[in-house]
Parts: C-alpha cells; sequence; structure tokens
C-alpha cells in the first residue's frame, strides 16, 4: 500500500492510485511530468559535464568559466547562454573581457 505524496514540480498531494504509473513522481500532469523530465535530463547533463571536466584538466587544457552560473565549459555557447536567457552577444556586451574559449577551441577555429 503506498501512501500520498507530494507532486516532484507542483507539489501537490497526490494519491497514489491517481498517479501515472511510469512517473510516480508528479501528479501525472503533462506540464509536471515535461518539467520534472527536463529536471531529470539536467542532473544527468551536469553529472556528465563535470565529468568532461575533469577528463579535460588531466589532459592539461584550461577552461573557460560562464560569468553567470560559474560552471565550467570548453567553449560558452549559443546553447549555453541560452539557458541563461542570453545571446552570446549580450553575453560579449556584459562580459567583455571574459573569454568564451578556451584554448584548445581557439585553435580548432583558428584552422577552420
Ligand atoms: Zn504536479
Ligand atoms: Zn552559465
Amino acid at each position: 500500500m503506498q501512501t500520498p505524496f507530494n507532486c516532484a514540480v507542483c507539489g501537490q498531494l497526490v494519491a497514489p492510485r491517481l498517479a501515472h504509473p511510469a512517473c510516480s513522481k508528479t501528479c501525472g500532469s503533462e506540464q509536471c511530468k515535461a518539467t520534472y523530465y527536463r529536471q531529470c535530463i539536467r542532473v544527468f547533463d551536469q553529472h556528465r559535464q563535470q565529468q568532461r571536466i575533469k577528463e579535460f584538466q588531466q589532459r592539461g587544457f584550461d577552461m573557460v568559466t560562464c560569468a553567470v552560473c560559474n560552471r565550467q565549459f570548453e567553449m560558452i555557447g549559443y546553447k549555453h547562454l541560452k539557458t541563461h536567457g542570453l545571446t552570446v552577444q549580450e553575453y560579449a556586451e556584459l562580459y567583455p573581457d571574459l573569454p568564451r574559449l578556451n584554448s584548445r577551441m581557439k585553435q580548432q577555429r583558428g584552422r577552420e
């Protein structure tokens, strides 16, 4: 017998029999399910990103730090800045002195 739980997204108390069998953490509404899955994906991405950073540092590559979230990247690109609601151009205007590419990415770009 399961006990009622709170939806991980909206916080609403959910009776277990109403919960979606494949999604036992939310109330089962489309919006909550979508938000919840996005959160899961984000946690997974962050973990993978951390592994990558470790790997790069072990190989002696430098990293650039995002001024908004303080996370490290090889490149602070359009896709990442979008998560902060910024464009590359806006970021460059806000932080004109900060690099957006590490030396390896710069080299790669130079070769293209
Ligand atoms: Zn919900
Ligand atoms: Zn960031």
